[in-house]
């Protein structure tokens, strides 16, 4: 298979397992408990969040782990809005990933006022629209850092400024789940106070994830139960999936710079291979690297994927989610597209195994399957 879906999930690097194998076996402890068989998956878990956290330059507190992106984005936005007991706001963008937007719209059900900005043709937001869309019962602004789908990064910086400038006390939140594979994230220099993150995205593990949380902001827990990570998120840790995180943050932050050349290299040989039949949605130095997010004029994506799949190439109509599903991306929508142009546009994304010549057989494939059908 020629697996260009690496935005969808990613292979686990073989050392992220090595370092995960010991507790699935001898070292099984749970993290809470006051023997020594305890104290050794205790100790691992938290090297595991001092070496997550330095990655990010924050301190090991800041640090929740979650079951993945979709609870860090749900932890972060229900977390703030319902934070001391009361409904506050939540201000998000048309093209975030579902984890956020039905996150808001499960929140506005419960009576807390929510607002979504639209964006431009390539998916950016505009600091003013954003800071005039914070009313003054707004607690937290969402805005993603790469999207899913197209790759648009969006600088956060003039956003960040522009609604803080008004509402200092406003918390930002951003996803950064499709970022950091690609993008180095320090949490000073990029001046947010929530940031999602998830492990299957970068070489890590499925089902494990962290919400960086800024020393000061208060947080309501989810999940109630035996207080773990400071009262802030309930449960027996998965310290496999924590080991696995912080083991796959180290080789993601390591191996980026690498990672940009060769994906950026993969996506240019594939995408000049297939100029004359696709377009891109977005300019390529708006977007992710590693993402080829492509309109196939007249051809639906949905038979495209199909024939792909059988010529033995993996991509996706939009998010994990939302494929298989013939709705139109919510995301191309906000940008502009017609239905149409929604419905004849897919992603390839490239990834840590991308090859050069992997790129090459996958636009010869991408061809056959426009030639063949029906
Ligand atoms: N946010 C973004 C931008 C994503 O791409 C994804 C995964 O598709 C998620 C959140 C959800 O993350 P997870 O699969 O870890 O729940």
């Amino acid at each position: 298979m020629l697996y260009l879906d690496h935005a969808a999930t990613t292979p686990v690097r073989p050392a992220v397992a090595e370092a995960m194998a010991p507790f699935l076996a001898d070292r099984f402890g749970n993290s809470s408990g006051v023997h020594s068989v305890s104290r050794r998956a205790k100790n691992a878990l938290e090297e595991a969040r001092e070496q997550a956290a330095a990655l990010i330059g924050a301190r090991p507190r800041e640090i929740v782990f979650t079951g993945g992106g979709t609870e860090s984005d749900n932890l972060a936005l229900k977390g703030v809005a319902l934070a001391g007991g009361n409904r506050g706001g939540v201000v998000t963008a048309a093209t975030e990933h579902e984890a956020v937007l039905e996150t808001a719209d499960f929140l506005r059900r419960f009576g807390c006022p929510t607002g979504i900005v639209g964006v431009d043709p390539h998916g950016l937001i505009d600091p003013v629209e954003l800071a005039a869309a914070v009313a003054s019962d707004t607690k937290v602004v969402s805005v993603m850092a790469a999207n899913n789908e197209t790759g648009t990064i969006q600088p956060l910086a003039p956003l960040v400024a522009a609604v803080k400038a008004e509402n200092p006390r406003v918390l930002f939140h951003t996803d950064a789940v499709q970022a950091f594979a690609a993008l180095k994230i320090d949490v000073d220099e990029w001046a947010v106070d929530l940031i999602s993150l998830s492990a299957h995205k970068f070489g890590g593990p499925q089902g494990v994830g962290l919400l960086f949380v800024r020393s000061g902001c208060v947080l309501e827990p989810l999940m109630h139960g035996g207080g773990q990570e400071l009262g802030r998120r309930s449960g027996t840790h998965n310290v496999a999936g924590a080991v696995g995180m912080a083991t796959a943050m180290e080789l993601a932050t390591d191996d980026r710079d690498r990672f940009r050349t060769d994906t950026a290299e993969a996506r240019s040989h594939f995408e000049a291979k297939l100029s004359d039949r696709a377009e891109r949605t977005v300019p390529e130095d708006l977007a992710l690297p590693q993402h080829s997010h492509l309109r196939f004029d007249g051809i639906n994506n949905e038979t495209l994927l199909v024939l792909l799949d059988r010529l033995g190439v993996a991509a996706s109509a939009g998010s994990a989610c939302a494929s298989g599903a013939a709705t139109v991306s919510h995301v191309l929508e906000a940008m502009g597209l017609t239905p149409e142009e929604a419905r004849s546009s897919l992603r390839f994304s490239f990834g840590w195994t991308s090859k050069l010549s992997e790129a090459e057989q996958a636009a010869e494939a991408v061809l056959e399957a426009l030639e063949g059908r029906p």
